[in-house]
């Protein structure tokens, strides 16, 4: 009998450490949170890329809590900019892809009540329309952000915005000149629609974010920073040269051990 209470033992233990792998290794270097849509998902599948209010809230306040900086792209350029070689311990950017009005009407607002900020990517000729790129089918279409929401949260200086191409294509699989468009064009009119340079980019779905040809079309346009969508903590100082940088991609049904295991680990659950 003991035997197979010890087996249980074991055998729980196990699947614990695999759902929570609290034995990797802590990280050391820029940590990039990546979200998607907050708010109630429409459909019970798609749970993973929307993050709820309520948790959304409760990481943001997670960070705080624990002496976490969030920072905004401007601000990452600076740190880049002046002082290469350190970057201020316990320094977090909080991502959000494509730019769905619901970061506009959720996100923003907790950022902005607990002292935090955040970023968006923006696909330039969805704005004020939806998100066209996804079968409605499996994705259904949702209103993005229009520019005057994006000019209130920029002026407000608790978000801060990135392009994210014209039409979120997957880049190495169109035409290169197309690819180089997508990337040039939807930095120039999101910088003449808000007035200010962009830094920051990320590669839809993260394609090209490994490719040479498509990380020169992104820094010939003038970025400075190129994120992935590789899973981890980017080593400080940032090699441009050799990788984008790497994000933590919170999923909807993270639970707040999850969201700590991110942040420390670079990693969350296996299983
Ligand atoms: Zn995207």
């Amino acid at each position: 009998m003991w035997f197979i209470v010890l087996f249980a033992i074991l055998v729980i233990s196990i699947l614990l450490s695999l759902r929570y792998p609290w034995w990797r290794k802590s990280k050391s270097g820029l940590r990039v949170l990546c979200y998607h849509k907050v708010g109630i998902p429409p459909k019970p599948y798609m749970k993973d890329l929307w993050v709820s209010p309520e948790k959304f809230r409760k990481q943001v306040k997670y960070l705080i809590d624990n002496g976490w900086n969030t920072i905004t792209f401007s601000e990452l350029n600076e740190i880049y900019k002046e002082k290469k070689q350190e970057l201020p311990e316990k320094t977090v950017l909080i991502t959000f892809d494509d730019g769905y009005q619901n970061n506009y009407e959720y996100a923003y607002p907790i950022l902005k009540e607990l002292g935090a900020k955040g970023n968006i990517f923006l696909v330039w000729n969805t704005l004020g329309k939806a998100n066209t790129w996804h079968n409605p089918a499996s994705e259904p279409w949702i209103n993005m952000c229009t520019i005057e929401q994006i000019k209130e949260m920029l002026e407000s200086g608790v978000m801060d915005f990135g392009g994210h191409t014209l039409n979120h294509p997957h880049l190495t699989k169109i035409d290169p000149e197309a690819a180089r468009t997508e990337i040039t064009e939807s930095k120039k009119k999101t910088e003449e629609a808000l007035g200010r340079s962009l830094c920051a980019f990320a590669y839809p779905y993260g394609d090209g974010a490994y490719s040479e040809a498509m990380r020169k079309n992104v820094f010939d346009a003038g970025y400075i920073f190129d994120f992935s969508f590789k899973e981890g903590i980017t080593a400080w100082p940032w090699e441009r040269e050799k990788n984008p940088i790497d994000r933590l991609y919170i999923k909807g049904t993270d639970d707040i051990t999850d969201f700590a295991l991110h942040l420390k680990k670079g990693n969350a659950r296996i299983i």
